[in-house]
């Protein structure tokens, strides 16, 4: 079996691992990166940096640098707590300028979060939006007139709800559900075949001819995430052409399309980048030789096979928590089954979760991980680095709950960005 070389190996291809591949790349480090399909393709594809804070009360924060000042004083193990906030900020400028080259580009206002439409008809803060969606945050903080469309036959989206839902704020948005144009004779509708159908330039003038006659005196449109799989710009732009309006979309409930076309485009930009992109396989073993190098098993999950080898310097582990499968959790204790790394956890397994579901504090299991050092080193229980070449990032990492705290992505790309650093510096 051959043996492949690089400096640095990424486990992981979620939005840890990816942040960690662009940065690895934009240094010139010759890195792989191994992963199947992780939580992205379910994401809204809004960039979350710090929205609540602290937890407990459920506070809601407009300046997530505040937000971020504030937890690292309360939650001084907090993994945004290893970086400065300068450090912070330089990994989201550079992600979103990797967003910008994969032609998927963000819009934020400077230092502070911005307030979007959730496809349940709420509203929540996050900190960079897609641009597809922007238009529909600056409608929202405007109240323009504005309609909000949708189709029969889609169930993971309803205007309705949404209208319903923000009319006591928003006086004048409206609903509208008419049959999609080129959705032929089949009852159900699906988002991902929508988008693809909208990339075809007929069905977009059928479109705009059918929503053209309701739009009243609206400004602004909503739609659900449907504007195309590849050209989403193109899509938009076109629409809003034809309409004169300002078109935005609310993503759908999971799977979403703007969260496919994020994995696609990251995917993409990372190969572009040189990275040796081992898509849908796994690390299936792990081995350190004496000379400090990993010996990384590359395989399928289910036929625990190893096919492939890759000798590597550094290692980032950024497999995620349950979902991603970077940690199990097991009828004892919660174990990451890799390396074998202590993983910060409840004493007791009675202790994983609260009894109340909603309890405001969350569960202790969201806060279980690896506890890492300032080069983002897994440490044992004595706090000391396992290795000097593994490192980790993002959601595996203990001592935050980025659900509720609201920070999922900007917690990956600002740890994936460590991780990289501390690589750097180690070679
Ligand atoms: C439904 C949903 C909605 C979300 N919405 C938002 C949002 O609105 N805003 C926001 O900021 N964030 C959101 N997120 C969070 C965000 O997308 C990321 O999930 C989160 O930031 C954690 O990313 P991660 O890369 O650490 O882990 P994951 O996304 O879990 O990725 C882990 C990766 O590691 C891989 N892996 C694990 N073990 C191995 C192994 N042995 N070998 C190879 N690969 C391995 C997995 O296959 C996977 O690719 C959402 C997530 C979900 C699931």
């Amino acid at each position: 079996m051959t043996t492949h070389q690089s400096e640095l190996t990424i486990i992981g291809t979620g939005m840890a691992g990816m942040a960690a591949a662009c940065f690895a790349a934009d240094n010139h480090i010759r890195t792989a990166q191994i992963g199947v399909n992780s939580g992205m393709i379910y994401a809204s594809g809004f960039l979350d940096l710090m929205g609540v804070h602290p937890v407990a009360t459920g506070q809601t924060r407009e300046n997530p640098w505040q937000a971020i000042a504030q937890l690292v004083e309360d939650v001084p193990d907090h993994p945004y707590a290893r970086l400065r906030p300068s450090e912070i900020e330089t990994a989201m400028t550079r992600f979103l300028h990797f967003m910008d080259e994969a032609d998927r580009p963000y819009q934020f206002s400077p230092g502070r979060n911005t307030e979007v439409i959730t496809p349940v008809g709420t509203t929540k803060l996050t900190y960079a939006v897609p641009r597809s969606m922007w238009a529909g945050a600056v409608a929202l903080k405007e109240k323009r007139p504005c309609l909000i469309t949708d189709f029969i036959g889609l169930k993971a989206f309803s205007a309705r709800q949404i209208t319903d839902m923000l009319l006591p704020r928003w006086p004048e948005i409206r609903m509208l559900r008419i049959p999609f144009p080129s959705g032929g004779a089949s009852a159900d509708l699906y988002p991902e075949q929508m988008a693809r159908s909208l990339e075809v330039e007929k069905n977009r003038l059928q479109l705009a001819d059918a929503i053209r006659p309701h739009l009243g005196n609206a400004s602004a449109m909503g739609l659900p995430g449907i504007l195309g799989i590849y050209k989403p710009r193109r899509v938009r732009e076109h629409l809003e052409k034809l309409l004169g309006v300002d078109i935005f979309e609310i993503t759908t409930i999971p799977p979403s399309v703007p969260g496919i076309r994020l994995k696609d485009a990251l995917e993409a930009l990372v190969t572009r980048k040189g990275v040796r992109l081992i898509s849908q396989k796994r690390v299936l073993s792990a081995e350190r030789q004496k000379n400090g190098n990993f010996i990384l098993g590359i395989g399928d999950h289910g036929s625990k096979t190893i096919e492939q080898i890759i000798e590597s310097r550094g290692v980032i582990m950024a497999g995620g928590r349950f979902l991603g499968m970077g940690l199990h959790a097991g009828r004892k204790e919660i174990s990451e089954p890799l390396f074998n790394l202590p993983v910060f956890q409840p004493e007791d397994r009675a202790l994983w979760h609260r009894t109340d579901f909603f309890d405001p504090n969350g569960h202790p299991i969201n806060q279980a991980g690896l506890e890492i050092d300032d080069a983002f080193r897994p440490t044992d229980l004595a706090g000391k680095a396992v290795y000097d070449n593994l490192f980790a990032a993002g959601s595996i990492l203990a001592h935050q709950d980025w659900m509720r705290q609201k920070c999922g992505a900007g917690l990956a790309i600002a740890t994936a960005y460590g991780a990289v650093q501390a690589f750097r510096k180690m070679c």
